[in-house]
């Protein structure tokens, strides 16, 4: 009696939010047969349950290495890429001058310090240049998305 009375309330746990996913992914998740944030495919075997994939348990909790590199054309064009400086991250930003660049930095986890002002304030002379980001998980998630609304 008490397992279905607990199996009832997991159920319904689960099925409260469900609203924003599609059902079948949904199913997936929680079968344990996708990971339950980037939704690939696990490898068997399948137990019951959200799990992360490998890479996502790794990152998990810690902060995501995002490379910011910027130019300046019409604006200052903002570029990211994953950690490994191959993989562009879909979302891209023209920011209207360095401030606003500089603080995007800054929101975006980048440890100045005096020398790492210096640094990006040189390269923001130069017209290009691009720092290491070390950003939260909704951070990244933002990245992730297209679009272009000068927030991070
Ligand atoms: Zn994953």
């Amino acid at each position: 009696m008490k397992t279905s009375t607990a199996c009832i309330l997991f159920f319904f746990a689960y099925t409260v939010d469900m609203g924003s996913e599609r059902v079948s992914t949904t199913r997936l998740r929680l079968a344990g047969r996708i990971c339950c944030n980037c939704k690939i495919s696990l490898p068997p075997p399948h137990t019951p349950g959200e799990k992360f994939c490998t890479k996502c348990q790794a990152s998990s909790g810690s902060k995501r290495r995002v490379y910011l590199h910027f130019m300046l054309l019409t604006g200052w064009h903002c570029q990211f890429l994953e950690a490994d400086l191959k993989t562009p991250l879909p979302k891209k930003l023209t920011l209207p001058d360095p401030e606003t660049l500089i603080q995007l930095a800054e929101r975006g986890g980048y440890k100045a310090g005096l020398e790492g002002r210096q640094a990006l304030e040189h390269a923001i002379e130069t017209g290009r240049g691009g720092v290491w980001l070390e950003l939260t998980e909704a951070q990244y998630r933002k990245l992730k998305r297209d679009g272009d609304d000068r927030k991070l």
